[in-house]
């Protein structure tokens, strides 16, 4: 199938609708030889984006990725890289983590250095900031882009308030604005996508969406309705406050064999039917995966197919069983 391509909001950048990011996989869960077939698996299969964060593995996912995207030499234009700063890497001090001028720059210089690249597609604020005035950080963000080092730049999980108020910061002083977030989105987390971000999608300056965990973490694929896997990220060391969050999600464990069964009836698998719902709404950018082995992606890149059958009536069957 091919790969579609969205454009990021209001931009002129063509992102793959289906992207590949490293969170808990590289330098972490998997080895480097199974992050170079998954990256690969994702190239080759038309995913142009591949994000990744100074927070992942301390900075080791950024450097495994790097070393990837090095050794394939694919064309610089072939493919968008981000980074996110907020919750820094390895490095411990006070002005290690945060939106602070100070880090803003440095993590973006790190990532580079890490990633191999000579500018960021897309650099996110990973969260607000309580302890940076906003503006600061947004001019922070305008210069990476007027020095070429970011071409564009974001935020992560910040409120639509917040959205807006450094919007207009960037409005009142003629900088860059932040032109994409990246929201969790998927069939039991909806709310920030769908209601509260409403108002931004078609106002200046636009908003893409580079959405995650479109499997709930692996919970929408139902391999924890009987328990942990020995093998799943549940099991990853520093994980364990997302153990202990899906054991708790026993109401949304408990539709998950519905969910499973329209799947089958539409002649597909949960985790294909969970991705082609997120990819059914126009206001999603792209669906970053996830994923410690190939044929995980390999299963999940097919969702593309199953976009055609994602009717109105499919998804409203689907999300009022999700929502039971
Ligand atoms: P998902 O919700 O899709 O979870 C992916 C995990 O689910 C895999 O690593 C694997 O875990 C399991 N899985 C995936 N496919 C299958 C399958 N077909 N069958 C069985 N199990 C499967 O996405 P992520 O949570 O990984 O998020 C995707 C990306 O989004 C991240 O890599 C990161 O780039 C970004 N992200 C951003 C955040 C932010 O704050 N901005 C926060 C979180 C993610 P297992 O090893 O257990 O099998």
């Amino acid at each position: 199938m091919t790969m579609l391509h969205r454009r990021l909001g209001q931009t002129g950048l063509q992102v793959s609708a289906l992207s590949f990011g490293a969170w808990v996989t590289f330098g972490n869960q998997i080895g480097d030889d199974t992050a170079r077939e998954l990256l690969h698996t994702a190239y080759d299969a038309g995913v142009n984006f591949f994000d990744n964060a100074e927070g992942y593995a301390e900075g080791q996912a950024e450097i495994v990725m790097g070393r990837i995207l090095k050794a394939a030499a694919w064309p610089r234009g072939s493919f968008i890289v981000s980074s996110k700063v907020f919750f820094g890497d390895s490095y411990r001090g006070a002005n290690g983590r945060g939106l602070s001028r100070k880090h803003v720059v440095e993590a973006c210089h790190a990532a580079l250095r890490r990633l191999q690249v000579e500018h960021l597609d897309l650099y996110f604020c990973h969260r607000p900031d309580p302890d940076t005035p906003v503006g600061e950080t947004c001019r922070a963000m305008h210069d990476l882009i007027t020095q070429g080092k970011v071409l564009y730049w974001g935020t992560s999980e910040w409120s639509a308030e917040e959205i807006a108020a450094a919007r207009r910061f960037c409005a009142a002083h003629n900088l860059h604005a932040p032109v994409m977030e990246q929201p969790q989105y998927n069939l039991f987390h909806r709310q920030r996508v769908e209601q509260e971000y409403a108002p931004l999608y078609d106002t200046e300056p636009g908003l893409g969406t580079t959405i995650w965990s479109p499997l709930a973490s692996g919970l929408l694929t139902g391999k924890y309705n009987s328990g942990v896997p020995a093998d799943s990220r549940l099991n990853v060391k520093g994980l364990e406050w997302l153990r202990e969050r899906v054991s708790t999600e026993k109401a949304k464990l408990a539709v998950l064999p519905a969910l499973a069964e329209l799947a089958r009836e539409l002649g597909t698998t949960l985790p294909r039917l969970a991705i082609a719902w997120c990819l059914a709404n126009p206001r999603v950018s792209t669906v970053i995966l996830g994923a410690s082995r190939p044929a995980q992606l390999t299963e999940n890149l097919g969702a593309l197919e199953l976009l055609p059958k994602l009717t109105p009536e499919v998804r409203s069957r689907l999300e009022s069983l999700a929502a039971t």
